[in-house]
């Protein structure tokens, strides 16, 4: 005989966006639930760059796009909550840099000059001071362009913690997609069912919130729903740990409208630092196996950044997919995606950027359908299953 457990809210996924959504609506008085299949954190979210972009990356075409224009207000929000003074407070999490930058190889780079004096992203981007620069780009070596982007890059792992520690009652481990756990009653979910050892609850909730990333199609598929279709795009990320002190957090930009590589710094438990590697040497590196990445990575590094000695590194690259709603011919998608079928509501963010406007929209569909905080929740029933762990930055999986 299964018990019954009422909550306001189901979320399913504890990446940012499930952990983000969890904190507004408990902050709001709502009572929820929170699934994660594994780690907090997982999937995308610990494994991305941390860079809060304004979008400028994206409007290097020549002018500004929706995606330029969804996102630029992305920034300030983050540094409001950064500061303790936005929606959700990080003010315990890290900033790995107050600004991310852009440098062009050479200073014929007539497109990002061009770019950069055009009225559409005055205001957006700081002037090429030399004092202002970060120490690996004053070597005499240097002679490209250089620009300061009103973007901040944050350390993933801290704002994780920053986002459960107030609110872990509540979170647990389950998969969502085995057992077919969403119960359907003409196209409406009914409920959750959890099983465990000699144990069955069944969670009733007024909405169930797929943040569950690349497992949301799963998570529809298993419960035979009909959402919104999901696509993949494959992404080959090199890591390297190594000795040289300045941090970077940049990106160079070639002729074309893509970053060739992007930057950032991370450290070590230890300290010692580590570069993430992404851009372009990512997306094209697809198609390659491990061994001619991580060497398409190096001879990148030597020609983009000429001056710099990494010392003895400890190189390692992984795959992963950045999951997003289906766009045509796997373009990138403009803004963050909430989807609402019945009482399911799927969602996700395409960046990390674009987390605190993926959760506005969520609660405002709440609020349209006058979902209100109403119910306690008996977290006494859901004892017998574990809370997830924390993940680990994949720097510190691969090269400790
Ligand atoms: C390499 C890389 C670099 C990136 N860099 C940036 C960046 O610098 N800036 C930026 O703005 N964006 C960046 N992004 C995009 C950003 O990381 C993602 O858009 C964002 O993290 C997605 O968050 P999410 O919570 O939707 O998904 P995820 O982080 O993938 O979390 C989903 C969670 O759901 C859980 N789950 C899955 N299936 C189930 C199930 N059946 N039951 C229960 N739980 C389940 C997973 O275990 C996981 O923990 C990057 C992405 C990648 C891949």
């Amino acid at each position: 005989m299964a018990e019954t457990l009422d909550t306001d809210i189901v979320i399913i996924g504890g990446g940012i966006a499930g952990l983000w959504l969890n904190y507004r609506l408990r902050s709001a008085g709502y009572s929820t639930v929170l699934l994660e299949r594994q780690t907090l954190g997982g999937g995308q979210t610990v494994r991305s760059q941390g860079i809060i972009h304004g979008g400028t990356k994206y409007a290097l075409h020549g002018a500004l796009s929706n995606a330029s224009n969804a996102i630029s207000e992305m920034p300030a929000r983050w540094r409001a909550c950064l500061n303790g003074e936005g929606d959700v407070d990080l003010s315990s999490a890290k900033v790995l840099s107050e600004y991310h930058y852009m440098w062009s190889r050479d200073r014929l780079m007539s497109k990002l000059t061009s770019f950069f004096a055009s009225k559409a992203v005055r205001g957006k981007v700081e002037t090429d001071e030399f004092e202002q620069r970060p120490e690996a780009f004053k070597n005499p070596a240097f002679h490209g362009n250089f620009y300061a982007l009103n973007e901040i890059v944050v350390d993933v792992p801290s704002v994780i913690n920053a986002l459960i520690s107030p609110f872990d009652e509540g979170i647990y481990q389950y998969d969502c997609a085995q057992h077919s756990s969403l119960e359907l009653d003409n196209g409406s979910v009914t409920d959750l069912q959890l099983f465990g050892k000699n144990k069955r609850v069944r969670i009733k909730a007024k909405r169930y919130i797929l943040t569950a990333g690349e497992g949301n199609e799963s998570v529809l598929h298993s419960a035979q729903l009909h959402g919104p279709a999901m696509q993949r795009r494959p992404l080959h990320m090199v890591v390297v740990k190594h000795h040289y002190p300045h941090p970077i957090y940049a990106h160079c930009i070639g002729s074309g409208s893509k970053p060739l590589l992007t930057i950032t710094t991370h450290y070590m438990a230890d300290g010692q630092p580590v570069w993430y590697l992404g851009g372009n040497l990512a997306e094209t590196g697809v198609e390659l196996d491990k061994q001619t990445q991580l060497e398409s990575a190096k001879t990148l590094i030597k020609e983009l950044l000429p001056w710099v000695d990494l010392g003895e590194a400890h190189w390692d690259s992984f795959m992963i997919h950045r999951a997003e709603p289906q766009q045509n011919a796997m373009l990138r998608p403009d803004s963050a995606f909430v989807h609402q079928n019945d009482n399911v509501i799927t969602c996700w963010p395409t960046k990390l950027a674009l987390t605190p406007n993926l959760v506005d929209e969520v609660l405002e569909k709440l609020e349209q359908d006058n979902i209100t905080p109403e119910l306690a929740t008996n977290y006494e029933l859901l004892k017998f299953l574990s809370r997830p762990p924390i993940s680990k930055p994949v720097w510190q999986e691969l090269l400790s």
